[in-house]
């Protein structure tokens, strides 16, 4: 018998039947679950919690959100506005919680990257000036318009279109204009802002409400570029007054350049990452102290006694040295636990460093614990239901985000992104 029939006849499963067009292939009816009759109580059903349904989720802590706005507010003018960046659902935190938690505690403007993401917060009942950090396709005016969304205005085509769409409808089409004085990502060229902007002011819809401009190296300890940046911004806000217009809020700091430079708050600053917790700069500690507000959360699924020399995960490039548990938890690089950190990070169970160790796979990671009995440590016994903390911080165990972002070779941006949502967020 040949290997395809041999598998065959034990799956029951005939290929050349499934491919063949003349016969009806009929779905197996004992599968199926039956779609009526059940015996739960869909009520009931509904009431399982999130934590109960996957030992894996991601906390948020309010306070420290509102503990970081507050920090950084002392360290501003009475005046200056603080704008909460909640774009990327405020940094894979939550965008409806924290801008609520921001805004509660000092926080006037919100910033976001895209149209939905401002009618997320409106929806929400959020109702402070909301700026969208770049300019949307044209078609999305509307949505912009009717939600109240300011856009970053950098084009002509775009500028008239918000204003026609606008004045067609009696309302006045308020926006920030970007100035690219050398990130060279979105703006209207920093030596060219009167002439766009005397081109489009003969829209009587049009009100510039703000000017902003973004620096590509505030967190560089080589401060040329971010000076030559500066300089041009000051110039073209400069130019703007003499030619007689009113720029509206002078903004350009993010996270940052907010703590390193304070001469450029402005009227405006946009804090970023450090509204989350992360210091911004390898200097910035000096000036400010924040919290991290995100911890990745997880419970044991399986612990084993695995003998020396056997292998662990895909790849087996991890070998038991005999003398270890090896615990499993339900989150892989499916959940943002890159792969990349396959073997290089340690989670934090009973105020213990524990290694990850084997490949991270999509849904579940191993890590394991040292059963070797050492002077002043008591010998740990973990058990299936266990609390580890994967990421976040912890007074003694090095498991932090920006630990693991240091050894991704990335920012804290990126890991607190990558978080996804199949782990539920839980505020406290
Ligand atoms: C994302 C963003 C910010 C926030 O930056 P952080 O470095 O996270 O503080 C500020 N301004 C603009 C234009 C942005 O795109």
């Amino acid at each position: 018998m040949l290997m395809a029939e041999i598998i065959n006849g034990f799956t029951g499963f005939n290929r050349s039947v499934q491919n063949n067009p003349n016969v009806e292939f009929s779905h197996a009816s004992e599968d199926e679950v039956p779609a009526e009759e059940t015996p739960f109580d869909e009520e009931q059903l509904e009431s399982i919690g999130v934590k109960d349904r996957r030992w894996s989720w991601v906390e948020v802590d309010r306070s420290a959100i509102q503990f970081n706005v507050m920090s950084t507010k002392r360290l501003l003018k009475p005046g200056t506005r603080l704008m909460a960046v909640v774009k990327a659902d405020a940094y894979g935190h939550g965008a409806v919680e924290v801008a609520r938690a921001a805004t509660a505690s000092g926080a006037t403007f919100l910033g976001v990257a895209t149209v939905d993401e401002g009618i997320q917060l409106r929806k929400a009942g959020l109702n402070q000036p909301i700026l969208m950090l770049s300019q949307p396709p044209e078609e999305a005016v509307p949505l912009l318009l009717f939600y109240q969304i300011m856009p970053a205005i950098y084009t002509h085509e775009f500028a008239i279109a918000y204003a026609e769409c606008a004045d067609s409808h009696g309302l006045k089409a308020p926006y920030h204009l970007a100035v690219n004085t050398g990130m060279n990502r979105i703006g209207v060229r920093h030596d060219r802002v009167v002439e766009f902007l005397r081109q489009v002011s003969f829209h009587r819809a049009l009100k510039l409400e703000g000017c902003f401009t973004h620096f590509a190296t505030a967190d560089s300890m080589e401060t040329l570029d971010w000076e030559r940046q500066m300089h041009r911004f000051w110039d073209a806000m400069a130019a703007i007054e003499q030619a007689g217009m009113n720029p509206g809020i002078v903004h350009c700091d993010n996270s940052a350049s907010i703590y390193r430079y304070p001469k450029t708050h402005f009227d405006m600053v946009r804090l970023g990452i450090a509204l989350y917790g992360y210091q911004p700069a390898p200097d910035t500690h000096r000036f400010v102290e924040l919290r991290p507000a995100m911890s990745v959360h997880a419970r044991i699924t399986n612990v084993m006694a695995v003998p020396m020399s056997e292998g662990v995960s895909y790849g087996m490039n991890y070998r038991s040295p005999g003398s270890v548990k090896i615990c499993t938890v339900p989150l892989g690089y499916c959940d943002g636990l890159t792969r990349l950190l396959s073997g290089k990070i340690d989670f934090a169970y009973q105020d213990r460093a524990v290694h990850q160790v084997g490949n991270i796979c999509m849904d579940q990671c191993m890590f394991e614990v040292d059963l070797r009995t050492r002077a002043g440590h008591r010998t740990l016994d973990p058990q299936v239901g266990d609390e580890v903390l994967i990421a976040g911080p912890h007074p003694s165990v090095d498991c932090s985000i920006e630990t693991m972002a240091r050894r991704a070779s990335t920012i804290e941006h990126e890991i607190t992104i990558g978080f996804s949502h199949r782990m539920p967020r839980i505020y406290k």
